[in-house]
């Protein structure tokens, strides 16, 4: 399949006052991009336009850490386009109004955009498709952010699939190399609108956000091209020996740049299949996974709001406002969901196995609903995507479709030992910790020594709860359903 532009395509002839829109949302890159590909082949210059949508907006915290990665990003893109004689148009408001406003008064008879499946994103987009069909003009949508979307996967008898393992096997068996190939979007040199009118992007303080401290993720493009390479070259290979290990760097840290497109899915899943080896085929499927839950949550979006099993949606929980404060805080007086919680806290990230156990104890040691969890998480994961992280959080809550079974639940220490076992990354997130042993480290309350001048509830708290008796609690409240 050649998706490039033909020669005669180019927009230099083409009357200035007719364009067409590419409207960035959660793919901010301008190579390997469905849409800005599409909307380059219709042959009329192309603005490029992004809306900081106060619909979102509105929701989130001043310093949500989020919008510098993005404002960031877009600012790489800016850069790009005006050096191919365009500019980025931004706007600030309600994207279902700004867009077909923009349309008209560009005079763009399209809007080319990639496909959102979230609930608000979806209700936008038909609001935004209604608008211009009122005023005659269309509206593209297309696939980008997933291998396979919507219904393209279903079971042998047409419904969607709600078990991980049927699902990943009908992926492999669908995907051929087309689905991975890489879409080449031509370059843009004289094929976009001229600047002229285009209005300054907004600064983060004008958006009403804090200027965050500096990311830890290099953003944009450049920033997730940097990181897949270092993650190709230095740990594809040993994926599925280091994954589990938070103090090991053997992830790959790529969530964020998944999660607003600055990097493009058909790249990775073909860099997978090239390479082969089990450390690839195991990370693979971890992208498999997350096509898994993008699904889930187009078949179901109710699920973002409710248990996906019916008989868990009224579970008494206690919900103690001090434990979940204690857990939002990393002052559980459990060394490895301290750390867990401070490591979120301090970069906007979290290890998979720590948020696998962090969601565990707060749930099913904590008794607190897992939608608070979920609520915690959506505000400081810098990854925050809606159907990974409703998805993560209702397989740890047991509340999903193939969940972790209720009666399955981790011993925060047992886990600490396991994967943390020499306590590495407790000292580096709980640093009152860091002169105890390796054996004391993960349950300081049970060591028989502790470090001279070290005293527990003073220095460091003491458990919040016994695990063995809130293990009882769970078993019991979700016995009942
Ligand atoms: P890698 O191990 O390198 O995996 C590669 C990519 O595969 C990830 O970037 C991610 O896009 C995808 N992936 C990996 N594991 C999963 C998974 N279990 N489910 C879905 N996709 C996966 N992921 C998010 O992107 N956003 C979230 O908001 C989010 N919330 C979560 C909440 C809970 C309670 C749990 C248990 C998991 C959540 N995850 C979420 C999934 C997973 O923890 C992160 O994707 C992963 O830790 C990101 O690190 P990485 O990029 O180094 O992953």
């Amino acid at each position: 399949m050649d998706n490039s532009l033909s020669d005669n395509q180019t927009t230099a002839n083409l009357p200035t006052s007719k364009a067409v829109l590419y409207w960035l949302r959660r793919d901010l890159r301008l190579e390997d991009n469905h849409a800005l590909q599409q909307a380059l082949a219709s042959g009329l210059p192309v603005q490029c336009v992004f809306v900081f949508d106060s619909n979102i907006l509105d929701t989130l915290s001043p310093t949500d850490r989020r919008l510098g990665f993005i404002w960031q990003s877009l600012r790489e893109i800016q850069n790009t386009l005006r050096a191919a004689g365009g500019e980025l148009w931004c706007e600030t408001g309600p994207a279902p109004d700004i867009i077909p406003r923009l349309a008209a008064q560009l005079g763009a008879d399209a809007v080319y955009a990639n496909e959102d499946y979230e609930p608000y994103a979806r209700q936008r987009d038909t609001q935004v498709a209604q608008a211009l069909a009122t005023m005659g003009k269309t509206f593209h949508a297309y696939k980008d952010q997933v291998i396979f979307a919507r219904d393209e996967l279903l079971t042998a008898s047409g419904k969607p699939f709600t078990v991980f393992t049927p699902y990943c096997n009908a992926w492999l068996k669908r995907l051929s190399p087309q689905h991975s190939q890489a879409l080449t979007v031509p370059p843009l040199t004289g094929r976009l609108r001229p600047p002229a009118g285009t209005p300054a992007m907004p600064s983060l303080a004008e958006l009403g956000f804090a200027q965050t401290e500096p990311c830890l993720l290099a953003p944009g493009a450049s920033g997730a091209k940097e990181l897949f390479a270092d993650f190709c070259q230095q740990r594809i290979q040993r994926y599925h020996q280091q994954r589990d290990y938070p103090g090991v760097k053997g992830v790959s840290y790529l969530s964020t740049h998944l999660r607003f497109g600055t990097l493009s899915i058909r790249q990775l899943v073909q860099f997978a299949c090239f390479d082969g080896g089990e450390g690839a085929m195991c990370w693979l499927k971890e992208l498999i996974w997350r096509e898994f839950y993008q699904q889930l949550l187009w078949h179901f979006p109710d699920a973002s709001t409710h248990s996906f099993k019916p008989q868990y949606r009224d579970l008494p929980f206690p919900n103690r406002p001090d434990w979940l404060e204690s857990w939002q805080k990393g002052l559980s007086g459990y060394p490895l969901i301290d750390a867990a919680m401070r490591q979120l806290n301090q970069t906007g990230y979290m290890h998979n196995r720590l948020r696998m156990i962090a969601a565990s104890f707060l749930v099913k040691d904590l008794l607190i609903d897992w939608r608070l969890g979920e609520r915690y998480f959506a505000e400081k994961l810098l990854d925050f995507d809606l159907a990974s992280n409703n998805g993560g959080w209702q397989w740890a809550a047991s509340t999903g479709c193939d969940a972790q079974p209720y009666f399955r639940i981790f011993n925060p220490v047992t886990q600490s030992q396991k994967f943390d076992p020499d306590g590495r990354f407790i000292r580096r997130y709980v640093p009152e910790l860091a002169a105890l042993n390796d054996q004391a480290i993960h349950a300081p309350w049970q060591a028989k020594a502790l470090p001279e001048g070290f005293e527990l509830g003073r220095d460091y708290p003491l458990p919040i709860v016994d695990h063995a008796e809130q293990r009882q609690l769970a078993l019991a409240l979700f016995g009942k359903q």
